[in-house]
């Protein structure tokens, strides 16, 4: 498995919709598999496809806490076909914004329809932290990210600090 550099904002590919998979061929699944992989090697538990350069929709989740049995969830094309009223405040975070955290208001509860690794069609009812997750990945297929909640003001601090330490690093 390859471990895949991730893109750190601001960057246009983070902005772009990304097109449907539609087939998950062995490609594809590898593909996902390289992604859990990379996602592991950042600590994180959700990675979206634009994130490492590629424009599919395609995303990996794995809640499971650190001495837990990882549940990775590899999944393509997914659609929200159910979501609950209540909404929740709680911080969020992402690996293409290295040490920022905030805020964001997301439905509690989802319910989405997906392709799996092996092409085969699968529905997941998820609360918590799986679905805030799995939204905040799905948000990235359609170029958009978690500061984009936030004020301009305040997203427009973020970008400009990480702007600054991308130039630093050159
Ligand atoms: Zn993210």
């Amino acid at each position: 498995m390859t471990v895949m550099p991730v893109i750190v904002a601001p960057d246009q590919r983070l902005k772009a919709k990304c097109q449907p998979v539609e087939n998950v061929d062995s490609d594809i699944s590898r593909l996902m598999d390289n992604m859990l992989e990379s996602m592991y090697a950042a600590n994180g538990i959700g990675l979206a496809a634009p994130q490492v350069g590629i424009s599919k929709r395609i995303i990996v989740v794995d809640v499971a806490k650190k001495g837990e049995t990882p549940s990775p969830i590899l999944i393509a094309d997914p659609k929200i076909i159910q979501k609950s009223e209540e909404i929740a405040l709680n911080e969020e975070g992402c690996l293409s914004f290295p040490d920022y955290y905030a805020d964001i208001s997301r439905p509690v509860e989802v319910t989405i329809q997906y392709l799996d690794n092996h092409n085969e069609p699968r529905e997941i009812n998820a609360d918590g932290l799986l679905a805030r997750c799995l939204q905040h990945e799905m948000d990235h297929l359609d170029g958009v990210l978690f500061v984009d909640y936030l004020s301009y003001l305040k997203r427009n601090i973020i970008l400009r600090k990480l702007t600054k330490s991308k130039k630093m690093e050159k």
